[in-house]
């Protein structure tokens, strides 16, 4: 049940009604949803709904309808995060788990392992008891193989998922895992589900072969039940009379799991489809709708495998579909971060050598901006977000350490570029450190209830109202104010209180604030992305890194930036933007923003840089990422 609280509830009755909660031994957890405070109950032993209701304190008490609780949606209305060392899973980026589906040998794996890690997986699989059809199958290498994935994880930095078949190995993959994996044949062996949810280990439950959605949640409710709420659920193809593929891939289980649970789910197109050349297709399908990732199987020697080699990627194959995912998952509001956990790594690295103080990464504007969204998909929850109220007080604020990152959006791509954010990169010695670009979709919000026809103002960003200058065309009698972001707009009308004003924002704001869509998708065209910059005051290693930024100017003389374009051409570097800035003083005298794809300060560039120094005015290397 639901026990809706009142908001003027005193700390004496909350504790009153917490206290016959844990009398009762129920199992709860208190919400915050849309500013109203409650809490969600279970096994309330002796009491029933009209007991709580009489209670001083409660507003309403509401049941929850479905047979699983604790997975319940209505229970926990935000999506939850599984934790896995750096790697949040059900958080802003896709998280990828590769790797072969048994552990065979040392070398196999560190092979397999090296090559997952550089097309960006971030946790790697692999069997070491493996639950197989018939008895005389190889059986798995057991704590030798836990052994290995163990070293995986020191050299690569990958935390490692496997299979755990029996309550008997819970003390070994305690001491070698990170991910306990309970397999589609034990989705229903309820003893092993009660054991792992003791252990306290993230776990990884696979649907049975031929369970429904029901029986699934409701296994994970036995974990959850013992007090473990770290389940990412993972779809791997049920059984039908379908004997093309291995499996029939549930896709529609996304969409249903998203709505009746806050646990996160991936999707295993390996064991769904049996069979190489379908893997990427249903991976690609996966990401698109909604999935949190994904667990693929990738062998160095797939006809050498001594199981499902037939469905295991080469590692090539691997890496081209990683790429085609990094492009995928912005269209549905995520991200592959192909610097995941280098990035994680440095910035622990930073608060370390700080003592331990975590760091902090300024963004423009309220929770709930693109801006904040930004930082999000880029940081993850290893940085704590400071919003702050100008451009030039983000740049200030990394300056003068207050912060350690900023969160710079330079240009949208249907808006042009953010200039005055070009000039202060100019003006401040700070360093572009890495970049994300976000597909920005755009609603107009309002009060619940409130009618379009009835809306007479709206709040929004200057450059929102560029983005949907064909929408806005159509409501030519309504009064644009502008905010300094998305966010704040949603905000101020929600304080305001009146029906005839209305926001532009993303649907992360509305939600916020409790606010309704009034119309969705309202950005002239669907391809609306930005891409924002992250600036710090030293450059960071976060992965490969394949461009850079810099500034030139170039005397005024004929065929001075021809000369400068010259070299780039000759050294075979692609420019990827030019873009011109008037020098402020100077009139009719401009500053060059180059992007190019190369690193900078590589010391293979070293010759092409000399020639750069030797053409131009003044050079400004702003970063390498
Ligand atoms: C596996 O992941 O190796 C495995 C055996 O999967 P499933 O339980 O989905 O068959
Ligand atoms: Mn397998």
């Amino acid at each position: 049940m639901l026990i809706v609280l009142t908001k003027d509830i005193t700390p004496q009755q909350k504790n009153a009604i917490l206290s016959v909660l844990r009398e009762g031994n129920a199992m709860f957890r208190e919400i915050t949803d849309a500013g109203q405070s409650i809490i969600g109950a279970t096994g309330t032993a002796g009491h029933d709904l009209s007991y709580f209701r009489l209670l001083p304190g409660v507003d309403r008490v509401v049941p929850v309808d479905t047979a699983f609780k604790l997975v319940s949606r209505q229970l926990h209305p935000e999506d939850s995060r599984v934790k896995v060392g750096d790697v949040l899973v059900g958080g802003e980026r896709i998280v990828v788990i590769a790797g072969p589906c048994a552990v065979e040998s040392r070398d196999q794996v560190m092979a397999i392992a090296r090559e997952v890690r550089r097309y960006g997986a971030v946790l790697f699989r692999g069997g070491a008891f493996k639950p197989r059809t018939s008895p005389y199958s190889f059986q798995g290498m057991g704590e030798d193989g836990l052994k290995i994935l163990a070293e995986v994880k020191q050299v690569f930095g990958m935390p490692v998922v496997t299979e755990i078949t029996s309550p008997a190995q819970a003390d070994l993959v305690m001491k070698y895992v990170d991910v306990v994996q309970i397999g589609a044949r034990n989705m229903q062996n309820f003893e092993l589900l009660k054991s792992v949810g003791r252990l306290g280990k993230p776990v990884l439950l696979k649907r049975g072969l031929s369970a429904t959605i029901e029986e699934w949640l409701m296994s994970a409710e036995y974990i959850l039940a013992e007090g473990n709420e770290n389940v990412i659920l993972c779809e791997r193809g049920i059984r039908t009379f379908e004997p093309y593929t291995r499996n029939t891939l549930d896709l529609s289980a996304i969409p249903v799991i998203k709505k009746l649970t806050h646990l996160p789910v991936i999707i295993d197109p390996s064991h769904a489809t049996g069979s190489r050349e379908k893997v990427s297709p249903m991976a690609r399908a996966a990401v698109a709708a909604g999935a949190d990732g994904l667990m693929i199987e990738v062998h160095n020697d797939p006809d050498q495998a001594t199981s499902d080699g037939a469905q295991s990627l080469y590692p090539e194959q691997f890496g081209h579909l990683m790429r085609d995912l990094y492009v995928i998952a912005p269209v549905v509001d995520k991200q592959v971060d192909f610097g995941y956990l280098d990035k994680a790594k440095t910035v622990e690295g930073m608060a370390r050598a700080a003592g331990g103080k975590g760091r902090r990464a300024a963004f423009l504007g309220d929770v709930g901006s693109f801006s904040h969204k930004a930082c999000e998909q880029f940081f993850g929850d290893q940085v704590e977000p400071l919003p702050v109220e100008s451009f030039r007080g983000l740049f200030e604020a990394v300056k003068s350490e207050a912060c350690d990152f900023g969160i710079v959006p330079l240009e949208n791509s249907l808006a042009g570029s953010v200039h005055e954010n070009y000039d202060l990169l100019l003006e401040y010695d700070l360093r572009i450190v890495g970049e994300i670009t976000l597909r920005i979709r755009h609603n107009l919000i309002g009060h619940p209830g409130a009618r379009v026809d009835d809306i007479r103002r709206i709040y929004s960003h200057p450059q929102v109202f560029q983005q949907c200058r064909q929408f806005l065309e159509r409501h030519g009698n309504w009064d644009l104010v502008s905010v300094t972001d998305t966010a704040r707009a949603v905000r101020h009308i929600k304080e305001k209180g009146d029906a005839a004003e209305a926001a532009i924002a993303g649907k992360d704001a509305a939600a916020l604030f409790g606010m309704t869509l009034l119309e969705e998708s309202i950005e002239t065209n669907p391809k609306n992305f930005t891409r924002f910059v992250i600036i710090g005051r030293e450059s960071m290693r976060n992965g490969d890194r394949k461009k850079s930024s810099i500034i030139f100017s170039t005397g005024n003389q004929p065929g001075s930036l021809f000369r400068v374009l010259k070299i780039f051409a000759d050294s075979n570097v692609n420019l990827v933007k030019l873009e011109s800035r008037p020098i402020h003083g100077k009139p009719w005298e401009y500053m060059f923003y180059v992007d190019l794809e190369a690193d900078v300060e590589a010391p293979d560039f070293g010759e092409i840089r000399m020639q750069l120094e030797g053409s131009v005015e003044y050079l400004k290397i702003l970063g390498s990422y």
